[in-house]
This record gives C-alpha cells, sequence and structure tokens, in this order.
C-alpha cells in the first residue's frame, strides 16, 4: 500500500464517519490507522474496496483440523457491530426505494399468473403456491420451514447477520414435471439455460423463488387433490411419500434449494451482488442429508447436520480421479458452481463442512467480509483467492490434503469409528504426523492468543 492508497483510505473512512455520525465507524478508522503503521503493510494481502471498512488483522492461516477455533477478539466484535450496523443500513435504503411487496400484493400476483383455481397457503416467511395434492404440499412446506428454523439456529450458532426479510419467499410447487420445466424456462431461462442438466428443483435469484415438482410420482397415484383432513398426520403423509423411489434425493434437493432462498433473504448472500460461490453452495450442502423423524417430515436436524454420504463419495471419486492440480483453489476461483466443473460440488462441500466443524468463528468472519463487499457487480478469480487466502491461509496443497484426511475421518466414522480413532487412522493413511499436527495447532493457539490481548 503506497502513502497516496493510505490517505485515500484514511479519507474513505472519514467520510464515512461523517456521514454516518456513527461511534461504530469511528472504531473502524481506528483500526484501520493501526493496521496503516508501518511493519503491518506486509502482513496485508487483501484489497480495500470502495466504501467498505478495512477489517481488522489477518487472521492465522488454518495448519490443522485440530487445532481449536480461537474467540473472536474485541476487535473484531466491534468491526462485527459496525458491520451490523450497515447492513441494516443498506437494508432499511433499499426497502425505501424498492415496490413494497406485502402478502396480500404478492397473493394478488400469484393468483392472476397461476389461476383462480391454484392452491396457497402463507406462513411468516413463505407463501406456498402449487397443484399437488394438499398432503404433499404440507410435506414439502414442513422441509423448508424446518430448514428456516435450522438456518437460523446455525446463523446465531455462528453470530451471522440475520436481516428482516423483505418480501414474503415464494415456493412454487409442481405436480407434474414439464409444467415444472416450463416454469423453469418462464422465470430462470437465462440462468439455466447454459447447464447440461436440467436441476430437480431450482431457486432463482432473479425471481427469488424456489421450484419444486414431485420427483416421487406420488402425486400420479393420487386421482383428486385430496384435502388434507385434521387427522391425516405429517408422520402418515411423510412415510407413504419417503416410501416412493428418488424420496430422498426429493427431500435433500428440496431442503438445498429451500437453503438458498433463506440465506438470500435472511442477509447471508446479497442478490443483487456477486457472491463467494463455493461457500454458497456448500452452505446448501451442509444442509441437505437427510436427518430426524419422520414425524418432522424426515429433516430436523437435532444437534448438528449430520455427514452427508452422498457428498462423501463424490468427493471420494473426485479424489481418485486427481483431475486438478490444486482442487481447492480451483473451487475457490469459480464463479459458478456447476456439475460441468469436476471439483466444483465436491471440494464446495468438503471446504464449508471441514471450516464449519473446526473454525467457525473464521468461516463466519470471511463470510461477514464477502457480505460487506456488496453491492459488488464483479469478483474476479483473483478477489476469490486473495480474500480465501486471507482468513485461511494460502497453503492450498496442504488444506487439500487436510480435506482428504476429513473425509476419510468422516467414513470412518460413519461406519462406527470413534472421532479421535479415526482422525488417527485418517491422518496415517495419509502420512500426516500427529505430532506435527498437534505441534501446529499449539502454535496456532499461542498466536490467537497472542492477538486476543490487542
Ligand atoms: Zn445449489
Amino acid at each position: 500500500m503506497t502513502l497516496i492508497e493510505m490517505k485515500r483510505t484514511s479519507i474513505v473512512l472519514i467520510e464515512r464517519i461523517c456521514a454516518t455520525r456513527n461511534v461504530a465507524w469511528f472504531l473502524i478508522l481506528l483500526i484501520a490507522l493501526a493496521l496503516c503503521a508501518p511493519g503491518k503493510l506486509a502482513a496485508q494481502k487483501i484489497p480495500v474496496l470502495p466504501g467498505i471498512p478495512e477489517p481488522p488483522k489477518p487472521l492465522n492461516p488454518i495448519v490443522a483440523p485440530t487445532a481449536p477455533s480461537r474467540p473472536f477478539t474485541p476487535v473484531e466484535k466491534a468491526y462485527q457491530r459496525a458491520i451490523q450496523e450497515e447492513l441494516k443500513r443498506q437494508a432499511e435504503a433499499q426497502r425505501q426505494q424498492k415496490e413494497v411487496k406485502t402478502l396480500e400484493s404478492e397473493l394478488t400476483k400469484l393468483l392472476a399468473e397461476f389461476g383462480p383455481t391454484a392452491r396457497y397457503f402463507y406462513t411468516n416467511y413463505f407463501i406456498y403456491i402449487y397443484d399437488t395434492s394438499d398432503a404433499y404440499a404440507k410435506w414439502c412446506s414442513t422441509l423448508v420451514e424446518n430448514a428456516a428454523n435450522a438456518y437460523l439456529t446455525f446463523a446465531r450458532k455462528l453470530k451471522l447477520p440475520i436481516q428482516p426479510i423483505e418480501e414474503p419467499m415464494i415456493v412454487v410447487i409442481f405436480s407434474r414435471k414439464e409444467d415444472y420445466e416450463a416454469y423453469l424456462k418462464k422465470v430462470a431461462g437465462s440462468e439455466i439455460d447454459n447447464a447440461k442438466t436440467k436441476p430437480l428443483g431450482f431457486y432463482s435469484t432473479g425471481a427469488n423463488r424456489s421450484v419444486f415438482y414431485d420427483m416421487t410420482g406420488v402425486e400420479k397415484t393420487i386421482t383428486e387433490k385430496t384435502n388434507v383432513t385434521k387427522k391425516t398426520t405429517l408422520e402418515e403423509i411423510a412415510t407413504a411419500i419417503l416410501r416412493r423411489p428418488h424420496a430422498q434425493e426429493n427431500l435433500s434437493v428440496v431442503v438445498h434449494e429451500a437453503t438458498h432462498q433463506i440465506a438470500y433473504n435472511l442477509g447471508l448472500f446479497d442478490r443483487g451482488s456477486e457472491n463467494p460461490a463455493w461457500a454458497i453452495e456448500g452452505l446448501a450442502m451442509l444442509f441437505e442429508p437427510p436427518c430426524g423423524a419422520i414425524k418432522f417430515g424426515g429433516w430436523k436436524p437435532e444437534k448438528d447436520f449430520p455427514i452427508n454420504k452422498q457428498r462423501v463419495l463424490e468427493f471420494k471419486a473426485y479424489e481418485r480421479s486427481s483431475a486438478d492440480a490444486r482442487p481447492v483453489r480451483r473451487c475457490v476461483e469459480l464463479d459458478r458452481i456447476s456439475g460441468e466443473e469436476p471439483c466444483a460440488y465436491p471440494l464446495s462441500w468438503a471446504i464449508f463442512y471441514y471450516l464449519y466443524k473446526h473454525y467457525p468463528k473464521e468461516l463466519a468472519y470471511y463470510l461477514y467480509y464477502c457480505r460487506m463487499q456488496t453491492p459488488r457487480t464483479t469478483y474476479s478469480d483473483v478477489e476469490r483467492v486473495t480474500e480465501f487466502e486471507y482468513f485461511f491461509g494460502d497453503d492450498w496443497d496442504g488444506m487439500y490434503l487436510q480435506l482428504k484426511v476429513f473425509v476419510e475421518s468422516l467414513i470412518l466414522q460413519s461406519n462406527g469409528l470413534a472421532e479421535e480413532e479415526a482422525n488417527k487412522l485418517a491422518r496415517k493413511k495419509y502420512n500426516v504426523p500427529e505430532e506435527e499436527v498437534q505441534e501446529k495447532g499449539k502454535n496456532s493457539k499461542k498466536k490467537a492468543g497472542d492477538k486476543s490481548s490487542n
């Protein structure tokens, strides 16, 4: 950073303080000035974009899966508070500009679009519009509502931003695949036209709608659109649906797409901006494995999200293929996650799950940082990589090795081994010496301790 750039950064921050008169911004100024001290600049890799407060300090790079996640420092907490204030201000400014979408206005538009015979119901966050039986719609909506509640728990646990929703979230459920595909083309043509295989469910950021169809074919066995009576329990409905072929896949698709919709609408990602693609998909894949009792529809995480066995298989298949020289870096560079890029889904899942399990604070901080870059119309692969390196280190080969150990340990754990034993065997398989890992972990802890005293 040159002297001129340092001055420019300070001026931008001073302007912001004058504009907002917010005490939190004053804290940011102090942080930014502290960072501009000689000797600190060499460690600063992350670009400072116009209008965005500079983050407080680089975090420790990831060195080992056993290293404990360090607590937020007081400076970082102040930064987070400032971000929360800024997000609120942005949301309010957007709300004032936009047409107010109320429940009534949305329902009127939906009925005009789908015809007066369309069925619908609504909850606190969602409007469901469907041509399936009430039973099938009830099952889908249960999954979506459970996903929303699980997201709130997840966001509170990681202390992620939660914005009030600006408009009701709309979920469209079709009985027939043909109708689903025709509708998909209408609302999200450009978003899916280039995909070789059509998605089984879809969340359109443009339309802000999730769209599904009955993959299980259960609707074909129902000749009349029977109403759900008070006597029909969710357990009875879910039992009937989950016996059908493709039911588990159907369930995962609904939860996956709903997670996208919820994360965008509650403020983790921004619909009008470029976002870290791997994190968007990694989060949705964290949510997708079936879990919980059938009386909750077959999806409701109890303590935490279970291992995603489908993604474990995909990761192992990718690992055997050795498709990319630096797969973690390749995955982080991507501006769109698609099946055409071999590393995209398995690596996005593995990176997100690994960071969520072992570095939740660092992951939260990264997500905060990315969210604060909005509105962002361009997001180059260099920027994506630089920001990731800033928070998680630049040892890409080392991180891929840790992911391999992590996934191997997950397999052993799902076969009944205790976590510690599974980690030990997984490290042995990949020749990652335990002593070295522990030593690095200790160093990391020490550094984290040093930083928290600032
Ligand atoms: Zn997705």
